[in-house]
């Protein structure tokens, strides 16, 4: 297994100084679930996981692929696209110079990578959001490029897998545009539903609003990683909104596993395996 150590530090932060993601730096760790001070080496080589209490520490989309596909298989798909500014929408700073800031930061071009490559020797279409670019909203470049993900399925009959982990759905900076690519990746996947194929969307911290509400819902098979915060709206939002007290932890992965919504929680180190025994399972 490919270690996560090295692609941890790869980022920059606008400053041009390096920005830790995932286990931060140091030779020990306090972890936020239990608390306890862990071996920095330890929880990387544990895939970003706490060894103590299984605490899942936030990765990259790009450690995501390495750690999901088989070693230098991804071949990524529709890098050029990007946004437009048509709101010339400003809030801090101009959407045009926060895409730029947040492409620096993150090393991606925007919250999603999509292409295709081998898990244990299948060959999947795959996508990734990534909620440290602007949430891991779904602008209109996520919104086509996970379309044309499902397209590109569709027409090559390939498994696909969407591993999602976005705090915000809609994209504010992009208006109704936005919001469009809702309807539009659950129009696609209806198509590629009907064509027979098998879609595995993985849930993981955290899957949050219109990305939630369209295509992560809507897998054949739902996985999520532990203790990922799953759900629509925040639970201050909903509590203001019907004025009723809400069950503890219920945007969990395991309250939604208790409740049918998720069909399986699967820990990060064995989410290749078991996306592999699914696609065999399912005949793919
Ligand atoms: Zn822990």
């Amino acid at each position: 297994m490919a270690s996560v150590s090295s692609e941890i530090v790869s980022q920059t932060e606008e400053s041009g100084k390096p920005k830790k993601r995932g286990v931060p730096e140091g030779l020990w760790q306090r972890c936020p679930g239990c608390q306890a001070a862990i071996f920095r080496k330890q929880a990387e080589q544990l895939l970003g996981v706490c060894p103590e209490c299984d605490y899942h520490w936030t990765i990259t989309a790009q450690q995501r692929i390495e750690q999901v596909l088989d070693t230098g298989t991804f071949e990524e798909w529709d890098t050029n696209l990007h946004s437009l500014d048509p709101l010339e929408f400003k809030d801090k700073k101009s959407y045009a110079d926060r895409l730029v800031a947040e492409q620096k930061r993150t090393g991606l071009r925007e919250a999603a990578l999509t292409g295709c490559g081998m898990i244990r020797a299948r060959r999947v279409a795959i996508g990734v959001t990534d909620s440290a670019f602007i949430m891991g909203s779904m602008g209109s470049v996520v919104g086509e490029k996970l379309t044309r993900l499902i397209e590109r399925a569709t027409a090559q009959d390939l498994p696909l897998i969407i591993i999602s982990g976005s705090g915000g759905g809609a994209r504010m900076h992009e208006g109704i545009l936005s919001l469009m690519q809702m309807a539009k990746t659950t129009a696609a996947l209806a198509k590629f539903h009907e064509a027979g194929g098998l879609f595995i969307s993985v849930l993981t911290n955290p899957t949050m609003g219109g990305v939630a509400a369209s295509f992560a819902s809507l897998g054949d098979l739902i996985f999520a990683e532990p203790k990922a915060l799953v759900g629509f709206a925040g639970p201050r939002t909903i509590k203001a909104t019907i004025r009723i007290d809400l069950p503890e932890g219920f945007q969990t992965s395991e309250f939604l596993l208790e409740h049918g919504f998720v069909d399986r929680i699967v820990p990060r180190n064995k989410l290749k395996l078991e996306i592999a025994r699914a696609i065999d399972y399912c005949g793919k």
